[in-house]
């Protein structure tokens, strides 16, 4: 069946058809790590996560590269303030490549605990200078950048059109714009490829520019045509991305090579938080570990990341990461219910159920409509295997990690469970066995003023908090 996805650059949804064969050549703008990921982070890279999922669902193969930004990525995208890696190393008095070591590992952790499956390369900005050092020499050559004492800066003018993403209007921009324009710069959108290190930055390289270090659109446009070639299929990131970072990447590689990178440019929509932006001073710029000290694991997380489409912008709340949850636990429980069923279901309602999930994925990846067709499927009266082996299935591209639907049951069961609350169980269970039933109600009514429902059903014993 026919991959459909939006592309930024053409403002259309249409048909997906790899440029070389079956292999599907893609690159990620991956983190900065100067400090822990938070939740908005994520749900750019579970939608990330999604694409390559559904991707090799429908039978493709991936060849697919995500940056880690350690240099370059300057408080503002516009190349204003401090390199962001470098003001942590100090605040946390610590080595540039120390932070850059610690959040990277603290962000894998992260990525698989929500089972989001790493890319086939994983490139570093640090391990690709000399790389990015050729790109920039070649802009230069090229007649498309220029020195100022601040670095080497590109010169938009050179360009046929600037910009072609985002719909903003430079001219109108420049007029309205608050910030004092650097009057080295030839034009207000022109922006760093290279920058001039100031005497206490310890990251910088030897340069025909003396000490300096590159610029942070540079690294992605050098990495990916390193691994993917001057011209590859998908090219994804935040929506903030749009309007300066992949536009400067977009100018970048026009500057040395004339080709737009990528065929496909895909954007993920913000996450908010209580309706409004994450900021640190709001307090609410939560990671993985702050939902799971709250009850809420990662994959919940990524559930919930499904009820919206990655193009829209999703609101998050605990009340509603908490009804992820449930229905987390609701899905692996029913799935666990499927697969010891024996009921009979016919093949061709299986057959029905695939077809309207893949239609759904394949239609640039319409999660909530996927999840509408599971839920639907979860929800067959008839307990049938036929069920499990279809959402086993479906959940190749859902990644919840179905098959130990178990396992994370019985987690949350002893995590969960105070010692208190565990004895009285325990007590219930022998009475039982004693056919004390007097005993066992009574013990029944006093889980259930502590805020526990027992339940004694086929397959065991159950327990849920009021
Ligand atoms: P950074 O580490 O700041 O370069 O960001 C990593 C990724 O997260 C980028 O693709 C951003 O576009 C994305 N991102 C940042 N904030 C949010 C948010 N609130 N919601 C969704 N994605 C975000
Ligand atoms: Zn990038």
């Amino acid at each position: 069946m026919q991959v459909k996805l939006y592309n930024t650059l053409t403002k259309q949804k249409s048909d997906f058809v790899p440029l070389q064969g079956n292999e599907v050549r893609m690159y990620s703008c991956g983190p900065t790590v100067y400090s822990y990921a938070h939740i908005g982070n994520f749900r750019t890279y579970v939608f990330v996560d999604t694409l390559r999922r559904m991707l090799e669902y429908n039978g493709y193969t991936l060849k697919h590269v995500m940056n880690i930004t350690d240099v370059g990525h300057l408080e503002s995208d516009a190349d204003e303030g401090e390199d962001k890696m470098e003001k942590a190393a100090r605040k946390e008095n610590k080595d540039p490549y120390e932070i850059a070591k610690f959040y990277t590992e603290a962000f894998f952790k992260d990525m698989d605990s929500l089972h989001i499956e790493r890319p086939e390369i994983i490139a570093k900005a640090t391990d690709h200078i000399g790389e990015m050092l050729e790109f920039a020499k070649k802009i230069v050559e090229n007649g498309y950048g220029y020195e100022t004492s601040k670095g080497i800066y590109f010169d938009i003018s050179k360009l046929d059109k600037y910009p072609v993403l985002s719909n903003r209007n430079v001219e109108e921009q420049i007029a309205g714009a608050r910030v004092e324009v650097d009057p080295e710069k030839r034009n207000p959108y022109d922006f760093a490829i290279w920058i001039k290190a100031p005497e206490n930055h310890i990251m910088k390289w030897d340069s025909p520019w003396g000490l300096s270090y590159p610029g942070w659109h540079l690294e992605c446009s050098a990495m990916s045509q390193k691994y993917l070639g001057e011209v590859f299929d998908i090219h994804t990131g935040g929506v903030d991305h749009i309007p300066t970072h992949h536009e400067n990447e977009i100018a970048q590689s026009k500057g040395a090579c004339g080709k737009i990178p990528a065929k496909i440019w895909m954007h993920g929509e913000f996450l908010l938080v209580d309706g409004g932006k994450m900021s640190k001073s709001l307090g609410n710029v939560y990671t993985i570990t702050n939902l799971q000290e709250k009850g809420i694991e990662p994959l919940a997380y990524k559930l919930f990341c499904y009820t919206a489409h990655y193009r829209t912008k999703l609101n998050f709340t605990f009340e509603g990461a908490m009804a992820s949850q449930k229905a987390l636990n609701r899905l692996r429980e029913s799935f666990l219910k499927h697969q010891a069923g024996n009921e009979e279901i016919e093949d061709s309602k299986i057959a029905e159920y695939k077809e309207r999930f893949l239609t759904a994925i394949n239609d640039d990846l319409n999660m909530p409509l996927a999840m509408g067709v599971v839920w639907e499927a979860v929800r067959e009266e008839k307990k049938s295997p036929k069920i499990a082996e279809l959402l086993r299935d479906c959940d190749k591209v859902l990644g919840l990690d179905l098959a130990n639907a178990e396992r994370y049951l019985q987690a949350q069961t002893q995590i969960e469970i105070p010692e208190e609350i565990l004895e009285l169980l325990e007590k219930r269970k022998k009475a039982r066995e004693d056919k004390n039933w007097e005993l066992s109600d009574q013990l029944r009514d006093e889980l259930r003023e502590k805020g526990y429902i027992v339940k004694d059903t086929k397959e065991g014993m159950t327990l849920e908090k009021v």
